[in-house]
């Protein structure tokens, strides 16, 4: 097997949650919740993800100069991500989402992005000078539009393959879907994209080749626990998921972009590198959290 080499460009922030009977409103303090604090930001999860399942993986991100930027460096770290070109933003703090659960599972959140919104193209100048025509570049949108254009358009001018992972839905400049290798909304996402409603194979093929026509090379759709809908200009199809009993979904879709960067890395074709993903994201929906939930390779 290849050493994957992937370059993941994201968000890194810290998830601190509340668990209690009901969710606090306007002006009420809600007493005898539980509390938890968790790594989270869909940068650092695709990341950890990816290096989980036997990837390469760089992370260039920015966190402040903060103990949750200090954890966060420490985690990546122990899980074998090359941290030379995460920054250390002096001003803004790092990135912090403040998380309210009830007892039935709603939540109620608010994030403060802080250095993540500080994540600039010079900050990323080097690791992209570095990259060879064999990595692949992962990229979600919790970081400033701007940047992931310089990223994509660098990418691109390299020769190296870019997989956007177009979370949280964002309307995107048009001139970039010619550049990207791959994009990977799910149905909500899909849908923001194209117009289109995206609930079933059926429409999600629709939407891929609204997207196909905005010069898209690849596309998949993730379905959640139907699969993905895979659309190349060769073969387009349903991949499905194993069937599973979920029980916490929070970061499948990182889970699913992570580990088909891997497999893109690793040289499979694109539809054994979806099957990958989908196996590994049913993993990661069997158990609760969102990094503690990502599988080892050998557990995929
Ligand atoms: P989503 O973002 O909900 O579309 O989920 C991303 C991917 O995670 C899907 O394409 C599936 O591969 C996987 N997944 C999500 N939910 C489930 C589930 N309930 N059972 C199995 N796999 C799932």
């Amino acid at each position: 097997m290849t050493h994957a080499k992937i370059l993941v460009v994201g968000s890194s922030n810290t998830d601190m949650v509340i668990k209690a009977d009901k969710l606090p409103a306007p002006g009420e303090t809600v007493l005898g919740g539980t509390f938890f604090m968790n790594p989270g930001g869909k940068g650092a999860n695709q990341a950890v993800a990816a290096a989980r399942l036997g990837g390469n993986v760089t992370f260039v991100a920015k966190v402040g100069n903060d103990i949750f930027g200090q954890q966060a460096l420490a985690q990546f770290q122990q899980e074998g991500i090359n941290i030379n070109y995460i920054t250390v933003d002096a001003e803004q703090p790092s990135g912090v989402a403040l998380i309210n659960v009830n007892a039935k599972g709603e939540n109620c959140i608010a994030v403060a992005p802080g250095a993540n919104g500080q994540l600039m193209p010079t900050d990323l100048a080097a690791a992209l000078d570095s990259v060879a025509a064999d990595t692949i570049v992962l990229l979600q949108l919790e970081i400033p539009l701007t940047t992931v254009e310089y990223v994509i358009r660098k990418s691109y001018e390299k020769n190296v393959r870019v997989i956007l992972n177009p979370a949280p839905a964002q309307i995107l400049p048009p001139a970039l879907f010619p550049l990207l290798y791959l994009i990977t909304p799910n149905e909500t996402e899909a849908e923001l994209l194209t117009g289109i409603r995206v609930t079933d194979p059926a429409t999600a093929q629709k939407a891929a080749n609204k997207l196909q026509s905005l010069g898209v090379a690849n596309i998949i759709i993730t379905l959640g626990a139907k699969g993905a809908w895979l659309h190349t200009s060769s073969w387009l199809g349903l991949i499905p998921a194993p069937q599973v009993t979920a029980t916490d979904t929070t970061a499948a879709g990182d889970c699913f972009n992570g580990a088909l960067a891997v497999a893109l890395a690793e040289n499979q074709y694109l539809a054994e590198a979806v099957a990958f993903a989908c196996k590994a994201a049913a993993v990661s929906v069997t158990r609760l959290g969102a990094q503690a939930s990502l599988p080892k390779r050998a557990e995929v």
